[in-house]
């Protein structure tokens, strides 16, 4: 933990997990929770630096895989680090990479295959694609979905990666597994993803003493273990207490494979185990139920591409649930999108026009639609965070639950 870096712990939920509190990095404070945006090739697609500054977001996420592959992350280093490069002043996170590298193992994008019966297959792969990871205890050797080139990412290679990136807050690289794996292999793996994380404390210890007069950069170690109490709390332990060369973590993300319903769950068991004045990550949730789940259970901050993936394909959040804007009830709706938003989509512009722009192909359909719904993400996060320090958290999670998904019945 360096001066540079610090979490503070401020309103705490009667259950003792959930809290409201403050990151401070190098580029400015965090107040926590946070929805932090996700920017994975160095942009938030469609949207500029300043609209997602002025939409609220306190700190943008990018991915090591795919800047270590485009442009480089030697060239992010030599542009001046993310920040620098993609003109946001603001906190920055990288993931270690690894989730992308291992999804490859399973069939790009494939590997959290929720939908699948109970099978167990240590083998598994996402029907009709080839292998393109391989694991082990080493690192993972992996082909680029770009050009179908050879890579090798080590947990030294992953800190070097993300050291050229520059991001305040980095994580340490993991194997990431499915819940179809075996119980076995979640246990061999578990094991091999600590042991990669002391690799990890190493070379970032190393690094940070090469690379002088840079920012502080901190790094999260990375907690998996599957849907299995035990192991998600050894992981939690193991983490939590690791020690190399003076270096412990600074903080922890959560990661891995994880059913949504247990997602509060597991959290929960980690947060329990973690120690309480270090912050900690929810890498990737999909749904404002999963947000109220991860900060009651104890999750600082989260990112969710969602929002924004979504936005592009006119589906906008609103209050009273998610609808599309291309249907034909808004040819003429001369209305927002959300009536009452405070965004800028939403002070200027009627869901007609972004009904015309989106049926036309116009980019500025996804540019509007992004800024909407990543308000609407930053604001809920904002009044949830409200409402832990008013003491009104459950009240207001029934309020927004019961009203966002009254259609679904
Ligand atoms: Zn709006």
């Amino acid at each position: 933990m360096s001066e540079e870096f610090g979490f503070a712990p401020g309103a705490v939920l009667d259950n003792g997990l959930g809290r409201t509190g403050t990151i401070r990095t190098p580029h400015g404070e965090i107040q926590t929770p946070a929805f932090v945006v996700v920017g994975t090739k160095a942009t938030v697609k469609a949207v500029l630096p300043d609209d997602v500054a002025a939409l609220g977001a306190q700190a943008v996420l990018a991915n090591a895989y795919h800047l270590y592959l485009q442009p480089g992350s030697d060239l992010v280093d030599e542009a001046g680090g993310l920040g620098r490069f993609m003109n946001w002043s603001g906190p920055t996170f990288t993931d270690s990479g690894g989730f992308q590298v291992m999804s490859l193992g399973a069939g790009f994008k494939k590997v959290l295959a929720m939908e699948t019966e109970r099978v167990t297959d240590d083998q598994v792969i996402a029907e009709g694609k080839e292998r393109l990871a391989h694991v082990d205890d080493d690192g993972v050797t992996f082909k680029s979905h770009l050009d179908g080139t050879r890579h090798r990412f080590t947990p030294e290679v992953s800190m070097r990666v993300q050291h050229e990136l520059g991001a305040d807050i980095m994580f340490a690289f993991d194997e990431l597994t499915t819940l179809m794996n075996t119980r076995a292999y979640q246990e061999e793996s578990l094991e091999r993803t600590r042991l990669w994380a002391e690799r990890c404390l190493a070379a970032h210890r190393t690094l940070t003493e090469e690379r002088v007069g840079k920012p502080y950069q901190a790094l999260f170690g990375v907690l998996q273990g599957a849907q299995y109490e035990d192991l998600r709390r050894k992981a939690a332990r193991d983490l939590g207490s690791m020690e190399v060369n003076g270096q412990t973590f600074d903080g922890f993300g959560i990661g891995g494979a994880l059913e949504k319903e247990n997602l509060g769950t597991i959290v929960g068991w980690v947060a329990e185990e973690l120690p309480f004045d270090k912050p900690r990550h929810l890498l990737g949730i999909s749904e404002p139920d999963d947000l109220f789940a991860a900060c009651a259970a104890g999750a600082d901050t989260f990112d969710c591409v969602n929002p924004s993936r979504v936005a592009r394909n006119a589906a906008i959040y609103a209050a009273d649930g998610r609808y599309n804007v291309n249907t034909a009830a808004n040819r003429r709706a001369f209305v927002p999108l959300e009536e009452g938003c405070d965004c800028y989509t939403c002070t200027h512009y009627t869901r007609a026009y972004l009904h015309h722009l989106f049926k036309a192909k116009e980019m500025l359909a996804s540019t509007l639609a992004t800024i909407h719904n990543e308000r609407f993400t930053v604001r809920l996060v904002d009044r949830t965070r409200e409402s832990m320090q008013s003491g009104d958290f459950d009240a207001y999670r029934e309020e927004f639950l019961g009203r966002f998904y009254a259609s679904r019945g």
